[in-house]
């Protein structure tokens, strides 16, 4: 007697979302990202409950076409990869087709999405579709999850304090938001607005909406650029530090990404300048071939292998140091003659 079964689909997907969703700034990562991806220039996000009981996000991107929405919540699903050479050559955010398929396995999902003709509505309930219908169309999509983890109570038990996640949530929204100054994004938590950028694709804008306009003051422009690579971004004076490392952001083609060298190449170019154990304010962004980067390494996306690491720490490295320089070469308190 055989003992093996393939596994059904919605128990595989609750499986996948395991890795996928760890917990609601994960769904609102994944969400936002898909908005993005669908040429979003508005995104609204509310949270409820840090996401907890409810996360909504409204797009005015493409939008899903009506034969095309049962598909997009099967797993391996995608409109954005077709073979493996577009693995190689990623210039989306998505490419796994596992988002919605997971995240509907672990809540309910209410979703209304149009192309700009006809519109659809679907319900989906721990993965199961309760109701699909046609509905009024505006082009865009809007989404909500409610109930996260409903139906997976060890990983509800896992989740931290509302302040934890939201601040999880927070983060998440504001290197999305870093990443994509072009899109307006707007964060809204139990009513109160948490952060608001306006798309007009500059990233002083978000940095001020995030960090205060006297950190954007204080902060100067990193340019650098090597056969491979082009950087570019801003870096705080290092008169203003942080405790923690959470304050660099680091993105590679308008991805966000956790790359401990990268954030120890940016510290090596404030060299001394730092006290011990405090780290500065800095955003990067790096544009490179996709052939040079894989993003296929963690179902999260986070994290990336890269190839000519060495080359680009050093470009960057260089970069920070140079900006610090050229700031030298203005003396303090100098007036025109
Ligand atoms: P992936 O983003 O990796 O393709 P997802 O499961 O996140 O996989 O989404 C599946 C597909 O559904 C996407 O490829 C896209 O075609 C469509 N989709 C999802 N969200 C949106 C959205 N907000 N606007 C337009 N299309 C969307
Ligand atoms: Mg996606």
């Amino acid at each position: 007697m055989t003992k093996i079964i393939q596994l059904d689909d919605a128990l595989s997907n609750k499986i996948a979302a395991g890795e996928v969703v760890e917990r609601p700034a994960s769904v609102v990562k994944e969400l936002v990202e898909n908005a993005i991806d669908a040429g979003s220039t508005v995104i609204e996000i509310e949270t409820e409950e840090a996401g907890l009981a409810k996360i909504r996000i409204i797009d005015n991107g493409d939008g899903i076409e009506e034969d095309d929405v049962l598909t997009a919540f099967q797993r391996h699903a995608t409109s954005k990869i077709k073979d493996e050479t577009d693995l190689f050559r990623i210039r989306t955010l998505g490419f796994r087709g596992e988002a919605l398929p997971s995240i509907a396995s672990v809540s309910r999902i209410d979703m209304k999405t149009s192309t700009g003709d006809i519109g659809t509505r679907i319900q989906v309930e721990g993965g199961k579709v309760q109701e699909i219908e046609r509905a009024p169309a505006r082009k865009g999509t809007d989404l909500t999850v409610s109930d996260l983890f409903f139906n997976t109570p060890a990983r509800l038990k896992y989740m931290k304090t509302i302040h934890t996640e939201l601040g999880n949530i927070t983060d998440v929204v504001n290197r999305l938001a870093l990443a994509h100054p072009e899109v307006s994004i707007r964060l809204i938590h139990n009513d109160r607005k948490l952060l608001h950028t306006n798309g007009n694709g500059d990233v002083r804008q978000v940095l001020a909406a995030i960090y205060g306009l006297n950190i954007v003051k204080k902060m100067v422009p990193i340019e650098a650029q090597s056969l491979d690579f082009r950087i570019n971004g801003y870096a705080a004076l290092p008169e203003i530090t942080r405790a923690s490392r959470n304050y660099i952001s680091t993105m590679i083609n308008g991805r966000f990404i956790k790359n401990y060298p990268l954030a120890k190449a940016i510290q090596e170019g404030y060299h001394t300048l730092l006290p011990i154990g405090r780290y500065p304010i800095a955003l990067l962004n790096i544009e490179m071939d996709p052939l040079l980067v894989d993003v296929n390494v963690h179902p999260s996306k986070m994290e990336v292998r890269l190839s000519k690491e060495q080359e680009l720490n050093i470009l960057v490295t260089e970069a920070f140091k140079n900006a610090f320089k050229s700031q030298q070469l203005i003396p303090t308190g100098f007036t025109e003659p």
